[in-house]
């Protein structure tokens, strides 16, 4: 009898619950990485929920603070305590931007889940439009710039080579001039949160994915305020982790190289025999013989170090440590517990 009743309290319980979760889970979850943006996060609330609102769907904001060493906690904590649409998840140190990005998706409940930098780089009004596409049944939909301004002609440069670069030596179509700024659906993001690996390059990730996916242009605003938090170094290591976790291309270099060098040495060999006999005494010296081993000892180490970049990112898979550490979490329950649709 006692059993009985308390298992119809466990079914109510977890009925209730359940009921619980439909409510609170909103049309729209937008997710924004801050890493050290004090001086953005108060216009960022303004704009982001004045845009939201105008919108008029349920929504909830996922701020993920990446181990700010500023005051960006205390803003987004205050900013939870006024508005509980507004939920932090903070991390227990910096584990770079695709890390934070990664654990929005985890905790967001959106029907639509949209990713957006904290610096309004992105402008929050396009979300109307993202939305619009999504409602025609896209279930990726991308923005897409079509002009930056206050960048560097350096970071201008090098992004426009990387993103053609890895259009060519991949084979996922990972969309041109595209950042992590994007509408994904519920399904995509089920699957997105279903790929563990760690290296992460968000944007490629979504691309392998399939679906239906279409971009939206925009013009790329200059930073509110403050300054990059991606130098140089971080950069390199972003694209590293872009074009080793999407293409093979450069392991394969060393195959290339050593045919193309073997095919010449065979040439010169023939060459150097004929004028030997011929009588010439060309290519003597010690300068011939160090060129030559200085050149192939390179490309050796170069090779080396490729292979290196490989080995290592299979090292830290096989320990297969959680992508990130929450210290604190504001407004959200765990995780969703399915992994997959
Ligand atoms: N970011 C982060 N962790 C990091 C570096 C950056 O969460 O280690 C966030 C940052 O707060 C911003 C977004 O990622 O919201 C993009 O960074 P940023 O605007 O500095 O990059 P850029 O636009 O210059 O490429
Ligand atoms: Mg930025």
């Amino acid at each position: 009898m006692a059993e009985q009743a308390v298992r119809v309290r466990l079914r109510r319980r977890a009925r209730e619950g359940g009921n619980r979760m439909k409510e609170e889970s909103p049309t729209l979850s937008v997710i924004v990485p801050i890493y050290n943006e004090e001086v953005v996060i108060p216009e960022l609330y303004r704009r982001l929920t004045s845009v939201l609102e105008r919108i008029g769907e349920s929504f909830e904001v996922i701020c993920v603070n990446d181990g700010s060493r500023d005051n960006s906690l205390a803003l987004l904590h205050d900013i939870h305590r006024r508005d509980a649409r507004w939920k932090v998840i903070s991390f227990a140190r910096n584990f770079g931007h695709q890390a934070a990005i990664t654990a929005g998706l985890d905790y967001a409940r959106g029907q639509a889940v949209v990713i957006i930098d904290a610096d309004l780089q992105d402008p929050p009004e396009l979300i109307a439009d993202l939305l619009a596409k999504w409602r025609e049944g896209y279930e990726v939909v991308y923005a897409v710039r079509t002009e930056r301004e206050g960048e560097t002609w350096f970071k201008e440069f090098t992004a426009k080579l990387f993103y053609r670069l890895m259009h060519a030596i991949t084979n996922v179509e990972i969309p041109i001039d595209t950042g992590d700024f994007r509408l994904m659906d519920r399904t995509v993001v089920e699957t997105l949160r279903a790929m563990r690996e760690r290296h992460r390059f968000m944007r490629g990730m979504a691309a392998w994915v399939g679906f239906r996916q279409i971009g939206v242009p925009y013009r790329r605003h200059a930073r509110y305020a403050g300054e990059t938090k991606y130098p140089l170094r971080k950069m390199l290591r972003f694209a590293l982790d872009g074009i080793t976790s999407f293409s093979y291309f450069p392991l394969q270099l060393a195959t290339y190289f050593g045919f193309a060098i073997a095919l010449l040495s065979v040439i010169f060999i023939v060459v150097v025999v004929a004028m030997r006999l011929s009588g010439l005494h060309a290519f003597e010296g010690q300068a011939t013989t160090l060129i030559a081993v200085l050149f192939l000892g390179s490309i050796q180490l170069i090779s080396l170090g490729i292979l290196g970049e490989y080995i290592g990112r299979i090292y830290e898979e096989s320990k297969g440590r959680p992508l990130y550490v929450v210290a604190q979490a504001w407004g959200l329950d765990r995780p969703m517990i399915s992994l997959m649709p």
